[in-house]
């Protein structure tokens, strides 16, 4: 790596590039119940059990009938009702119509629906009013319009979501096949660290990264595997890279800026990494590491640690990251940098980071250094719908304010050519 670093567009450009590369490996799968899928990466197709609809199904509470009959207003006799569940009926009869619920199928013969706003009932006749007229197909959804029996509806690399959940349960499937989510060493580094259970003694803090970092990991696909943090000392990092030498990712916090105690690159260094950077010219994380080192197998004797979960090919490498410490800083790389890469090796097809659009309502101060693409802290109000969301950058006190974290919901995206940003300026926005 050369002395330059790297600006933020270049430093995105490599991780995408290596995201992809990492996507030709197809990870290994399992089958989880359908309940249990929310968050997961489809590992197969979702193809279409039968027809959908699997009848031609009426959209309204109304009258089935030949479009043509009820366009010219004559009364049509009523000769049956079908319910929602009624299995299909018909044939309709010449001048006749069918009463129907929403949901049902519509009776052979038919080729409409007039709504029950739209007619005169007159005993046993219903007539449509003048001068309404009813197209051939109204208000129904023909057998198949959505997807034929064996068509594919969603793609292998398809985050599971809600929508997700309910079309598989629409076609039948109780489980789905799913990519094995990859398991992500967390490795907090520093002398300073005490569990949150722990009452600090002067001097100390407790390890809020590792927690943070873990649900960050479980919300991008991964599954986190928190180890006990690590001293700054060369013995007790290099036995911890030995630990976690078989995760599909690791991911450092701490330990990586020009410190006398930061020794976590020249510990990399050791265990056989190779750096793709050595910071990016961002604010905050600008000391942050990315590179790769074989695969590792514990030393005789050594606990057993957790094994990588997805297919490990010879030739591939472990990713990791070397976050910086301050928990903004961990925040802000991690959704850059290591999201993307969690996504590539969970299977999953979804593009990450996730930017958006939003009008500023306070000019940012002049503070800002020139060179670096800062991410600040921000709360976004995502307004009414067709009005662009309004962002305020939270009032902070730097990289190590985890309550000015928490108490935003994105971080504004300052490019490296500008010092300030003006009230009312259209800015991007990184969400979180
Ligand atoms: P470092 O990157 O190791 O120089 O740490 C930068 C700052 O982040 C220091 O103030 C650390 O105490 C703090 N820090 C480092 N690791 C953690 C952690 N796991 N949880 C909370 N704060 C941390
Ligand atoms: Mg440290």
């Amino acid at each position: 790596m050369g002395s330059a670093l790297l600006s933020y567009a270049q430093a995105s450009a490599l991780v995408a590039g290596y995201a992809d590369r990492l996507r030709k490996v197809r990870p290994s799968s399992e089958r989880v119940s359908l309940g249990a899928a929310a968050g997961l990466v489809l590992a197969q197709p979702l193809l279409a059990d039968r027809d959908q609809p699997p009848f031609a199904r009426s959209t309204r509470d109304g009258f089935a009938c030949r479009a043509a009959e009820a366009s010219a207003h004559a009364p049509l006799k009523l000769v049956g009702t079908t319910r929602a569940g009624d299995a299909p009926a018909g044939p309709l009869p010449k001048g006749s119509a069918w009463e129907i619920m929403t949901g049902a199928p519509v009776p052979a013969g038919a080729n409409a629906v007039m709504m029950l706003e739209h007619v005169n009932v007159a005993g046993n006749k219903v007539r449509l009013l003048a001068p309404r007229k009813l197209k051939k197909g109204e208000n129904i959804v023909a057998q198949g319009a959505q997807a034929r029996a064996g068509d594919e509806l969603l793609s292998a690399g398809t985050v599971i979501r809600s929508a997700q959940i309910a079309l598989a349960a629409a076609c039948g499937h109780a489980s789905l096949q799913v990519f094995v989510r990859p398991r992500v060493a967390i490795l907090a580094t520093g002398d300073e660290l005490v569990p949150v259970e722990s009452s600090p003694l002067p001097g100390q803090i407790r390890n809020s990264n590792a927690p943070m970092l873990a649900a960050m990991v479980a919300a991008a696909g991964g599954e986190p595997w928190i180890l006990p943090p690590s001293a700054d000392n060369e013995a007790a990092l290099d036995h911890a890279l030995v630990q976690t030498a078989e995760a599909d990712l690791l991911i450092l916090s701490g330990g990586v800026s020009a410190g006398k105690f930061d020794l976590v690159e020249p510990a990399l260094a050791r265990a056989g990494a190779r750096f793709h950077f050595t910071g990016v010219r961002i604010q905050p994380g600008k000391p942050l590491v990315f590179g790769e080192r074989p695969f590792g197998e514990l030393p005789f004797g050594e606990l057993p640690a957790k094994s990588a979960r997805i297919v490990k090919k010879k030739s591939r490498k472990q990713c990791f990251f070397g976050l910086p410490g301050n928990p903004v800083s961990s925040a802000v790389t991690f959704l850059l940098f290591a999201a993307p890469i969690l996504a590539a090796l969970a299977g999953s097809r979804e593009s990450t980071p996730r930017f958006a659009l939003a009008r500023l309502s306070k000019e940012t101060d002049k503070h800002g250094k020139p060179g670096l693409t800062r991410f600040l802290p921000a709360h976004c109000t995502f307004g009414a719908a067709g009005e662009l969301p309004e962002v305020a950058l939270a009032s902070w006190q730097g990289s190590g304010d985890i309550a000015a974290l928490a108490r935003s919901n994105c971080f504004l995206v300052i490019p490296e050519e500008a010092s300030t940003l003006e009230a009312g300026a259209i800015v991007r926005i990184l969400l979180s």
